[in-house]
């Protein structure tokens, strides 16, 4: 495929071999992944000039975790970050995203760029950061960053083009207890509220998907306007930008290019079905990235577990890509443990997702398999099974090696049980179907899968 065929183009006349590839992965039939691809929804975020591991987002595929990391203006240990990004991918992180904003940011781009992962970077963060503040980022800047950020081989760049005047304006009629949240969307709204001008990434939207058809790269189109506290779910600004969204998700499909979409943040959840359906609707179904949703509040050092929880009922509804957020959000950068921990509970919710997607059933005989090794109280296939299973494993052996564990130890309702069934079994004579240990069902054969 040459550059400035892009993807979606390709697709309406064949199926290019990234896309048969990604098809294998997520045991879609060629020919409906590259139809889902050129209706855009499915991305496969894939710099022509970096060659990595293909990852398939959106209906039909397993449900993607991004994981953010970066250095700050605080904060810059571009090795610790380098080590973030590994721990994130070793921990089943299938993108990351390098929002450096402290230090060499090409410099610590290049190393992230050289791991075996799709990357996406926000390029306004550059822009405000060479620009010395947000106020004197004018459009040729921007853009410059963002043609430099496209040529060096990143597959994704979150562009907040939905903050316009008009979203501002929403702000102002109906305004939030949080106004914006997003750094982007900040960064955006002081550009445009300092220098009266409107979001050149909205201004230029054409030019801009030019660089992008050119390149090859995806959009992932911001949410600059999400709430960023409970009570803010239901003011105007993010459905203002959410029917923006849809118009330029639209614009991006006709002239070829890529496009996911980023939503909906801090919202209670029961409006996340809601949202996601809304979202969803108004994009054409484009894949839907979630940044949240934060459901509560107040929880901070368990975030994760709260976005863990609103984003498995999101991808119940359809959500498609998660953003992994760590127990340091909302307090500090996060440090390579919190990483791990995050990425780890984040791929727990999408495989939670997983289990209820439109292709039902398809990671269920892992689920079974632990259930019959949980009825036969055998701990080494338990720990093989299970997701994280060195976690497992030291759990229980915190009291020895027992044949139940210790919660109810001598009292172990499965024991209990089993050994009823079994007297039962020889006393009639007959043997169980798949009463002889064995598993019932065959082996898994990747962490999630
Ligand atoms: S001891 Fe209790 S918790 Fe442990 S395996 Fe048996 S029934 Fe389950």
């Amino acid at each position: 495929m040459s550059v400035m065929e892009t993807l979606i183009r390709a697709c309406l006349n064949g199926v290019p071999s990234e896309v048969e590839e990604a098809a294998k992965g997520e045991g879609l039939k060629p020919r409906v992944a590259a139809r889902l691809v050129a209706r855009g929804r499915i991305v496969l975020p894939s710099n022509p000039v970096r060659h990595h591991r293909t990852c398939a987002i959106g209906e039909g595929c397993r449900v993607k975790v991004n994981v953010n990391i970066g250095t700050s203006g605080e904060r810059c240990d571009e090795a610790l970050e380098v080590r973030k990004a590994h721990a994130a991918l070793d921990n089943g992180a299938d993108t990351l995203m390098d929002l450096s904003t402290g230090g060499d940011l090409p410099a610590i781009r290049k190393q992230i760029l050289a791991l075996d992962a799709p990357v996406g970077t926000v390029p306004v963060y550059e822009a405000v950061r060479r620009a010395g503040n947000a106020a004197d980022v004018d459009g040729d800047l921007l853009f410059r960053v963002i043609r430099e950020h496209c040529r060096e081989g990143v597959d994704f760049l979150t562009l907040h083009c939905g903050v316009n005047h008009q979203a501002l304006e929403s702000l102002r009629s109906d305004p939030r207890i949080m106004s914006v949240v997003s750094r982007g969307g900040a960064f955006h709204v002081a550009m445009m509220v300092e220098r009266g001008e409107e979001n050149p990434l909205y201004a230029e939207y054409d030019y801009l998907l030019e660089i992008l058809a050119e390149t090859g790269v995806v959009i992932s189109l911001g949410d600059g306007m999400r709430p960023g506290c409970l009570q803010d779910a239901a003011r105007h600004a993010k459905t203002v930008e959410y029917l923006t969204l849809g118009a330029l998700a639209r614009r991006a499909l006709s002239t070829g290019v890529q496009r996911m979409i980023e939503g909906p943040g801090h919202i209670p959840i029961n409006q996340i079905g809601y949202n996601v359906r809304t979202i969803k609707e108004l994009t054409d179904h484009a894949p839907l990235y979630l940044l949240g949703p934060i459901v509560t509040d107040i929880a901070p050092g368990y975030d994760h577990v709260v976005s863990a929880i609103g984003s498995a009922v999101a991808c119940m509804h359809g959500a498609d890509f998660l953003c992994m957020v760590s127990p340091s959000e909302h307090l500090a950068l996060p440090l390579e443990h919190d990483i791990v921990e995050g990425t780890r509970v984040c791929c727990i919710a999408a495989h939670i997702g997983d289990l209820v997607r439109e292709k039902e059933g398809y990671l269920a005989p892992r689920e079974a398999q632990m259930a019959e090794a949980r009825r036969r109280l055998d701990w080494e296939e338990q720990f093989r099974i299970a997701l994280y299973g060195d976690v497992a494993r030291s759990v229980h052996a915190r009291d020895g090696t027992l044949e139940t564990c210790s919660m109810c130890g001598d009292l172990c309702a499965m024991k209990l049980v089993k050994e009823i069934f079994n007297h039962e079994k020889v006393r009639s004579g007959k043997k169980r179907e798949n009463g002889n240990g064995d598993p019932l069902y065959p082996g898994h054969e990747n962490p999630r899968g």
